[in-house]
């Protein structure tokens, strides 16, 4: 039996949940990843939540011109207990436990050297094809793609930390200023996440919108502070009635695009006030019909957002630390590794809000 630091590293499989083709995915066991480089760490995988993106390449193998073509290994929102760390890695040692970050830019394109580096052309993004993902028994990473958890946040809280990065990422491009209104579209995990992070970045009024009542009742456990039920009404009719309804007759200081669906984007051009601030999040459609005019003449300012950049992992660790996003009220159920298939039909269904996969190595921590 292997023997690192005293940790006894056991078993030493590196059990991987493979996507082969559209619903046709596979276990299989693959070599253990390979420390490479002096700041390279490796890493047993202890939970992984399932995405919105995974679940899009279990069920259809492709996402726009991302397409399946080799079988892929699925998963990229994971924790885990670091095993062993290349010779030059001084932050992290064997037993730390770790959010894992999980794209890798070039650090050299002039996007990576703009600090932006999410937006890097050759960036190695896990579960993106062709790249294997994270629902693997090991996984490597460079020392500063891996955040080191303090002793009293969890591994579970730790496999959200990635999607709070996202959210983080989002409610940064709004600039919220203190006591500004905010309105989320979508309460998905990145819509709950991005309504309670706007909460801590200072807006006093945080409306959560979707279009299922028992994700609004979350919404208001994470810090919203109305909820508004979206009805199959027009985009117009329906920002007229959150805004009479959430004292927000002059519009929303900023709104947050987080559930990419169509109607939901035109109605936050109407909730939003003038002068005010849309960010996309939200990735559903390609093309969808946007209205422009209301942009204009509101000289509304836009922006998307993709992914996450510097600084915004380490402050997703420090919200979850300082108990200001209590993250362990997304989960609606922990899979163990062997159950998979089953934790990406529930996560399909569209009744769970996230769920975690245990493992394959959730045994190995100390
Ligand atoms: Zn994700
Ligand atoms: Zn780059």
């Amino acid at each position: 039996m292997p023997e690192e630091n005293g940790h006894m590293i056991q078993p030493f499989r590196n059990l991987c949940f493979i996507l082969k083709q559209p619903q046709d995915t596979e276990f299989s066991e693959r070599q253990i990843p390979k420390i490479s480089t002096p700041h390279d760490v490796l890493i047993a995988v202890n939970y992984t939540g399932i995405c919105g993106s995974d679940v899009h390449y279990w069920e259809h193998g492709a996402i726009g011109h991302f397409a399946v073509k080799d079988p892929m290994v699925l998963g990229h929102e994971s924790a885990g207990t670091v095993v062993r760390v290349g010779s030059a890695v001084k932050s992290l040692a064997a037993g730390d436990k770790v959010a894992i970050e999980p794209g890798y830019p070039c650090r050299r394109c002039g996007d990576c050297l703009a600090g932006r580096y999410n937006l890097c052309p050759d960036i190695i993004f896990a579960a993106t094809p062709p790249n294997d993902g994270t629902l693997a028994g090991f996984w490597v990473a460079p020392d500063d793609f891996c955040y080191k958890l303090p002793d009293h946040v969890s591994l579970q809280q730790g496999a959200l930390i990635e999607p709070l990065a996202v959210a983080v990422h989002i409610v940064k491009q709004a600039n919220i200023s203190p006591g500004a209104s905010v309105v989320v579209m979508g309460a998905g995990p990145v819509g709950l996440l991005c309504a309670a992070v706007a909460r801590c970045f200072g807006a006093f009024t945080v409306v959560s919108v979707d279009i299922t009542p028992s994700k609004l009742d979350l919404a208001k456990a994470m810090g919203a502070t109305h909820t508004y039920l979206s009805s199959g009404i027009s985009a117009e009719e329906n920002a007229k009635a959150l805004r009479e309804q959430c004292n927000l007759e002059n519009g929303a200081d900023v709104v947050v695009e987080a559930s990419g669906a169509e109607s939901s984007i035109q109605a936050s051009l109407h909730v939003v006030k003038v002068g005010g601030t849309f960010i996309q999040g939200g990735m559903g459609r390609a093309d969808i019909t946007f209205p422009i005019m209301s942009m204009c003449q509101k000289e509304i300012s836009a922006r998307g957002s993709f992914r996450y950049g510097p600084g915004d992992f380490e402050l997703a660790v420090g919200l979850v630390s300082n108990g200001s996003v209590d993250v362990q009220k997304l989960v609606t159920g922990v899979v163990s590794f062997k159950r998979a298939e089953e934790a990406f039909k529930m996560a399909k269904s569209g009744e769970a809000v996230k769920i975690l996969i245990a493992g394959p190595n959730e045994a190995m921590h100390v």
